[in-house]
């Protein structure tokens, strides 16, 4: 059987980023997995500009972004798979690869680094009545055809769901000539980024309905018409609220879930809220040697925030493969989400493997105006930052020092919570 210090399942931002760090602490037998035909993941798809900000202080488009990685991965003289789909881990690190190529072999692995992003919600998912006629559309899928294939899905377009991908395409399809109608959100809430509402919808004069659903399809053969309503405070449609648009497409962008069937079939915890793997302060799952990052670990709002994730996992399975690792005790500090926090990556911390600095990043599960993020270790407070405004479609995050943790010896919990202003 062949081995590889470090295997890397995925080759978008995350596993190119994690590869990179990897290599940069000296790691020598890399290898990153790609099912797809490129490396770069979904990023190849996102034509728009807006990645970077961060990383490179630039507005890069997706394939641009991607490329700045491609071309450190190339010159590091990392090995690369394409074509090669992973089809099992077990939990002693042995990967299983198809290509059409090589066929399937077996891969003995260091360390593996799960980083296959995420997949969107599927229709079947959703509670929509009516037939299945064709023109309905994932967002992800119309965004492809348009910027990839060079295929328009339709002209007249109504988009179900306000995340990130179904603004994006809003804008996407009316550059290229379609027309609109109108976004229906479910939640009080967008799920997308404010500044793709601004840049995505309000610039064109888009309508965005939040608490409205789709009610209705028409059309057999072929979608003809939908009607949306508003919906209660318990998601039901209110009658009498009902509007009828006639289009040929339907856009779906309901939320995208991380693609976890090879975490979980090797025995790979998973978190309920995130369905990503429970990791640790150094990103590593339940299993020892297996690392997770991306949007494949919790759904990311930008891409920055996955490189350098991502970037952390690489450096810590280089330090595991080293056996630099300092041993994982059982002196480990939970971090717990609640009032308003809906989750934490990482959710345990051993004091003795962190960095200096570590950024715990988490969701809010509703939009927050005036309100603090806190911070308690066990019962202290020992953090208590204003925010303007939270809102579920943007990631939060707290820095804690290993230094501060280190004094308080014997803490048990680290609670983060959304308060209002005037508690304690
Ligand atoms: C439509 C859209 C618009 C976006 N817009 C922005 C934006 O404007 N700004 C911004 O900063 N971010 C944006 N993002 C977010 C950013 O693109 C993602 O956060 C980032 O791509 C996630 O990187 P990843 O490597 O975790 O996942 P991906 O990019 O999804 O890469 C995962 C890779 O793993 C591969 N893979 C999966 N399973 C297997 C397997 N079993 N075997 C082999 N390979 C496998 C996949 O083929 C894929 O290439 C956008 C995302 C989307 C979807």
């Amino acid at each position: 059987m062949i081995s590889y210090d470090i295997v890397i399942v995925g080759g978008g931002p995350a596993g190119l980023a994690a590869a990179i760090s990897a290599r940069k602490a000296g790691v020598d037998k890399i290898l990153i997995l790609e099912r797809d035909k490129e490396l770069g993941g979904i990023l190849n798809q996102c034509i728009h500009n807006g990645f970077g900000l961060h990383t490179f202080k630039e507005e890069l488009t997706g394939p641009e972004y991607a490329q700045r990685f491609i071309t450190q991965v190339l010159d590091e003289k990392i090995e690369y798979k394409l074509h090669t789909m992973v089809m099992d881990i077990s939990s002693d690190r042995i990967v299983t690869a198809m290509s059409r190529e090589d066929g399937m072999y077996q891969i003995k692995a260091g360390a593996v680094i799960l980083a296959m992003g995420c997949r969107e919600r599927p229709r079947g998912a959703l509670n929509i009545p009516g037939y299945r006629p064709a023109g309905i559309f994932s967002a992800g899928t119309a965004q492809r055809l348009v910027n990839m294939e060079g295929y328009m899905p339709g002209r007249e377009v109504v988009i179900l769901g306000s995340g990130d991908i179904g603004l994006i395409m809003a804008r996407r399809m009316t550059l290229e000539g379609a027309k609109v109608k109108v976004v229906a959100e479910l939640m009080p809430y967008s799920g997308g980024l404010k500044r793709n509402i601004v840049q995505c919808l309000d610039d064109f004069g888009i309508p965005l309905k939040l608490s409205h659903t789709v009610v209705d399809i028409e059309g057999k053969e072929h979608l003809s018409a939908v009607t949306i309503a508003e919906v209660d405070k318990n998601m039901k449609p209110i009658p009498g609220t009902e509007e009828r648009y006639t289009c040929d497409t339907l856009l779906l962008s309901c939320g995208l879930i991380p693609e976890n069937e090879l975490s979980r079939n090797a025995g790979v915890e998973m978190s309920p809220v995130t369905s990503g793997p429970v990791v640790n302060e150094s990103l590593e799952t339940n299993i020892p040697g297996v690392f997770a990052c991306g949007n494949v670990l919790h759904v990311h709002d930008l891409v920055d925030y996955v490189s350098e994730e991502a970037t952390r996992a690489g450096a810590n399975a280089a330090k595991f493969v080293k056996g630099e690792m300092a041993e994982n005790s059982d002196k480990v500090i939970d971090i717990v989400a609640t009032d308003g926090a809906r989750y934490t990556v990482p959710s345990t911390i051993n004091v003795e493997r962190m960095d200096d600095l570590l950024t715990v990043r988490f969701r809010v599960g509703a939009v927050y105006k005036n309100s603090y993020v806190s911070v308690y270790f066990d019962d202290e407070r020992v953090m208590h930052n204003k925010k303007r405004i939270m809102a579920p479609g943007e990631m939060e995050q707290v820095i804690l020092q290993k230094e501060k943790l280190k004094e308080k010896s014997g803490l048990k919990k680290i609670t983060i919570r959304i308060e209002a202003e005037d508690a304690n």
